[in-house]
């Protein structure tokens, strides 16, 4: 438990923006900083097998990439909470935007990662995004089968091992919005729905904080985007 005065001086540290770690406005307790909310606008991303939509919050690149790196591998699970808020933003830009009734699920690890690494940092995106977006959360149904060392590079009959690496324990809600951190060849997302239709799904929308794959101009901006960093959700 923390202590009275850790407490207090957590109230009073100047929050971070959770991609380039500059403080955020005093308006703002939380998410990514006005000029980082600028710098990547939604980006819309290639169409999948099964999936909707699919969007990134934006290009796997310089302080994002940075960003997505130091919460994975460098230990800095803090910055799960602001990149979560911001990609609860981007599902309210997505064209066609998830439905409110979509439920959350982050891509699975496999026990094996899971426990090396000790955090799905899929889910810690999930967990926050869903919680700023107003949105159910599945952690459970979802599962991966299998651990596979990398995705990357992998041949096509790797491709049919991944397609099968999914799987749903329960029925699927209709719809979904499915949440990982970064795609690359978006083979993981397609698996993913793969599982979730099988189990009944109907609508699958994916969200990830950053595409490596080849992304479109970003999103129109709506009337009030520009307000992306003072949105009022908690
Ligand atoms: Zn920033």
């Amino acid at each position: 438990m923390e202590r009275p005065l850790d407490l207090i001086a957590g109230l009073l540290a100047p929050v971070r923006c959770a991609i380039c770690t500059g403080e955020l406005p005093a308006s703002q307790r939380v998410g990514v900083c006005p000029a980082c909310a600028r710098r990547w606008p939604a980006w819309r991303c290639p169409p999948l097998p099964g999936v909707d939509n699919r969007v990134a919050c934006g290009p796997f690149d310089g302080l994002l990439r940075g960003a997505l790196l130091a919460l994975k591998f460098g230990d800095q699970t803090w910055r799960a909470e602001g990149l979560g808020h911001w990609m609860a933003h981007c599902t309210r830009t997505d064209v066609p935007a998830p439905p409110r009734t979509a439920v959350v699920m982050p891509v699975p690890l496999s026990r094996e990662r899971l426990r090396e690494r000790g955090f799905n940092q899929a889910e810690l995106l999930a967990v926050h995004a869903a919680r700023h977006s107003g949105r159910a959360l599945d952690v459970t149904t979802l599962r991966r089968r299998t651990h596979l060392s990398s995705l990357a590079g992998r041949n096509r009959s790797d491709r049919r091992e991944i397609l099968g690496a999914y799987v749903c324990t329960a029925p699927a809600p209709p719809a979904v919005l499915l949440i990982d951190d970064v795609t690359t060849t978006g083979s993981t997302l397609e698996a993913c729905a793969a599982a979730l239709r099988e189990a009944g799904a109907v609508t699958i929308h994916a969200l990830t904080c950053a595409g490596a794959d080849d992304l479109a101009p970003p999103l129109p901006l709506e009337p009030g985007r520009g307000a992306a960093t003072g949105h009022t959700e908690s």
